[in-house]
């Protein structure tokens, strides 16, 4: 089945390619596919082509220009800031909260190893400034607070801009892991945030492609990779100009919706959960009570193991996933609800369904139908189970 067959609802884990990004990656990839840091003349167009995707992109996060570095994602862009912050403070400590990606939290063992301190989350799925402030105060060597703007599993969002306004009053520098929230919701408060981590594929943009935001000016010394004098020698390699071309392309369209859009997206998935709650009374929403991103619902469903759900639903044509794709590949319970306080048990019925910006009100109620009728099939299994029939996987 083609992706266009399919009811996709695993955004979060990676989009689709938007037209708009296509079309944008392939004409870069026909006409500016010199290497910017040729001294040729193709290459100097595809240099300020570069510069140009840079100026926007710094545009949409209220930053300037020189604090805009290309990466191949926010995995790169997280091990890379939390290396450099690691080394320039040998004393210092660093500050992470319980549910951020593994590609901060490990990466917080890997650099900073006993110098971690964890930022817990309230059962709601957000955690607390007031925390945030008692470890700052009583860890006067905190150089460094990562917080992620939007959870990926609960879409619950974070306090980040009040949490990096602390970490500077208390001297930490403040990184934002914005993966989730960039491209979905306006970027425009990003700039009060030392580092902002944003990655391509995840808002349509092509895949292997994403971008570190920092503060050219506090860090000459930014070196994510070396080997080459690229992005200013903060980020050595050849530089992926028409992945960029097109994620700014998938960018930009998400913007232009944001606004138009942003009513239609909530209220379908208003819906959703209003009949998700009706048909299925002892389901549990996570972090329900918070404001959350308009794509997300991750929830806990009464009964069967979540994969279970999710291989009826594929065969039905709904694509939805059981978590982080990580914790998916371990069949580990997820991290994040489990320092949310969620049991074993309740977190391997969790389902999280992440719509794309394309899903529409009728993919939400098909998705609602479909997953009555999946409850139908796994209670028939279980039934026929129980009187010792052997069931069809
Ligand atoms: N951070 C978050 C919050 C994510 O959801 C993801 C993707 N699952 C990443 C980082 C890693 O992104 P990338 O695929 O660009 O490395």
């Amino acid at each position: 089945m083609g992706a266009s067959e399919l009811h996709y609802f695993d955004a979060n884990a990676t989009a689709p390619l938007r037209p708009e990004a296509r079309a944008a990656w392939l004409a870069a990839e026909e006409n500016l596919w010199a290497n910017p840091a040729s001294p040729s003349a193709a290459g100097s167009r595809a240099a300020a082509e570069l510069e140009h995707c840079r100026s926007v992109l710094a545009g949409c996060l209220s930053a300037m220009p020189e604090d805009v570095v290309f990466t191949s994602g926010a995995t790169e862009a997280n091990n890379a800031v939390l290396a450099f912050e690691a080394e320039r403070h040998p004393a210092g400590a660093i500050l992470v909260s319980a549910i951020e990606h593994p590609s901060v939290l490990e990466a917080a063992q890997k650099f900073w190893k006993n110098r971690v301190h964890l930022l817990p989350v309230e059962s709601n799925g957000s955690v607390s400034l007031h925390a945030l402030e008692e470890i700052l105060r009583a860890h006067r060597d905190i150089s460094l607070v990562s917080l992620m703007a939007a959870n990926n599993e609960t879409g619950v969002l974070q306090p980040w801009c009040e949490a990096a306004a602390l970490a500077r009053n208390h001297g930490a520098r403040f990184h934002c892991d914005a993966t989730q929230w960039i491209g979905r919701l306006s970027a425009k408060e990003m700039g009060a945030c030392d580092y902002v981590v944003g990655s391509g594929h995840k808002f349509g943009g092509p895949k292997g492609t994403g971008f570190l935001k920092l503060r050219a000016k506090e860090n000459v010394a930014f070196a994510g990779q070396v080997g080459g004098g690229q992005e200013n020698h903060r980020r050595a390699g050849t530089v992926n100009l028409p992945a960029i071309t097109g994620m700014l392309a998938a960018l930009a369209a998400g913007e232009r919706e944001m606004e138009l859009l942003a009513e239609e997206h909530r209220s379908a998935r208003a819906a959703f959960e209003q009949r998700l709650r009706l048909r299925f009374p002892s389901a549990i929403i996570h972090g329900e009570g918070r404001e959350r991103l308009w794509n997300t619902v991750s929830v806990a469903m009464p009964r069967h193991g979540n994969l279970r759900w999710l291989k009826r639903l594929e065969r039905h044509g709904f694509v939805v996933s059981t978590g982080s794709a990580c914790a998916t590949a371990d069949n580990k319970p997820s991290h994040v609800l489990a320092a949310m306080g969620c049991a074993d048990e309740v977190a391997r019925r969790t389902l999280r369904i992440s719509a794309t910006s394309a899903t529409t009100a009728e993919d939400w109620r098909g998705l609602a139908q479909t997953l009555e009728v999946v409850a139908r099939e796994l209670d028939a299994d279980a039934e026929e189970n129980a009187t010792g029939v052997v069931l069809l996987p």
